[in-house]
């Protein structure tokens, strides 16, 4: 029998059996599927629980202790515990939490540093950067001079003396680090002699790399970036979200830009999460992931070299793995559509200065983080670089790429993965 409140306020099952299905078969993709895309992850069962609480209700203008509405009692020990966490587990000065996402968060970066049309510089788009470091359709191309440096034409690395060339050139308010697409280790100390040299913010984007950085499986950033930018989504685990950090002495000017600069309330039930997800990522499980999630990229890099796979920079340091497919006689549109019905998801990307157009490049993007939150491992990434290679090579062959869909399927079972009830 239902309660008398079941029937007031029913369960989404019953209230919207439309959303409830496709909730529900999204949970079985993110089951029987080989999730490749290096910007996506599984969150835990306690972020999730986090998230879809109560806390969506509260409205918090401003920061703990000077809000704009009352009822604050809870919601500031929240903030108060992501930001403590946070700044324990990346070493910070300073954090801000209520970025609603990555491209707020750097979005206030400029509103912190910049007046309109003032010189930025970023990594280009094509070369592996992020569109909110200055590229020409983003409103950070649009409002601000932006200058885009690139990688080498030999090793399609960071192009440390354009990057000086450029610098010296334009003078530069705001020096982005960061990247999207780019499968080596960043030297931040070397953009922070240039950003010196020329008088610029050095601005670190982790978004991708937050979770191997707590790990201790890449460089970080602070402490020698002025401000550092993140994702909380993606190889750290947490809900939807972006953060800053920065120095002590950006502080007021970082938290004025994000609020009342950029946004209204923040997302409460999202602070929550991250609060549980920095706590998560403080344990030792956590970094033998982000470790984990190093060795199972480079055994993967290291398989499809095997199979004839040419890679940009010929390998990689951290989650991700460019896929060059000219060698393979396929495009990156057609060779992730295949993928994708093979049960193996991925991005088709550009390759550094790519001969094709951007919506059917040259290549493909892949990246371990999902896979290792599964618990996946060597022999798993040996497989999956056969799959790959008979997949790609064959893409128009329904009948093997039914066959890899169902062994993919079969192995994936062995590796439930976090936060999706069996
Ligand atoms: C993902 C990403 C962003 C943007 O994050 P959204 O949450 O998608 O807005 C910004 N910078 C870098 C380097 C990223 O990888």
């Amino acid at each position: 029998m239902p309660t008398p409140n079941d029937l007031r306020d029913p369960p989404l099952a019953t209230r919207d059996p439309e959303i409830a299905r496709l909730i529900r078969e999204e949970e079985v993709r993110e089951t029987v599927k080989l999730r490749l895309i290096p910007s996506e992850n599984y969150a835990s069962r306690a972020v999730l629980e986090a998230t879809g609480s109560v806390l969506t209700n509260k409205y918090s203008e401003g920061y703990a202790g000077k809000r704009y509405y009352e009822g604050q009692q809870l919601i500031d020990q929240i903030e108060e515990l992501a930001c403590s966490r946070l700044k324990a587990l990346f070493g910070a000065e300073h954090v801000n939490v209520q970025p609603y996402s990555g491209s707020p968060a750097n979005l206030a970066v400029y509103l912190a540093f910049c007046k309109p049309h003032d010189p930025v510089m970023g990594l280009g788009l094509p070369a592996g950067g992020h569109l909110t470091h200055g590229w020409n359709v983003s409103i950070t191309g649009k409002y601000f001079n932006s200058v885009a440096y690139g990688v080498s034409p030999s090793d399609h690395r960071i192009d440390f003396a354009e990057v000086r060339r450029l610098a010296l050139e334009h003078k530069p308010k705001i020096l982005w680090c960061g990247t999207t697409a780019y499968p080596r280790l960043l030297d931040f100390a070397k953009f922070r002699e240039i950003a010196d040299e020329v008088g610029a913010k050095l601005c670190a984007d982790i978004s991708h790399i937050s979770g191997l950085v707590v790990g201790g499986a890449h460089p970080s950033p602070i402490g020698i970036a002025d401000v550092v930018t993140s994702t909380t989504h993606k190889t750290l685990r947490g809900p939807r979200g972006g953060m800053i950090f920065c120095k002590s002495e950006y502080a007021k000017d970082i938290d004025r830009a994000v609020f009342p600069g950029l946004q209204g309330g923040p997302h409460n039930h999202t602070t929550a999460g991250i609060a549980v997800a920095a706590k998560e990522a403080s344990t030792p499980e956590f970094k033998q992931y982000a470790l984990n999630i190093v060795a199972n990229a480079k055994v993967l890099a290291e398989g499809l070299l095997g199979h004839g796979f040419s890679l940009v920079t010929g390998g990689t340091d951290n989650h991700l793995i460019l896929i060059d497919l000219t060698s393979k006689g396929i495009s990156g549109k057609l060779a992730a559509k295949a993928l994708d019905r093979a049960g193996i998801v991925c991005n088709y990307n550009s390759v550094p200065f790519d001969p094709r157009k951007p919506f059917d490049p040259s290549g493909i993007r892949i990246g371990t983080p999902s896979i290792t939150s599964r618990g996946m491992g060597p022999t798993e990434m040996k497989k999956l670089a056969g799959w790959m290679d008979q997949v790609v090579s064959k893409a128009d062959d329904a009948a093997l790429i039914d066959r890899v869909a169902a062994e993919v399927s079969e192995m994936c079972s062995g590796f439930p993965p976090p936060g999706i009830p069996v």
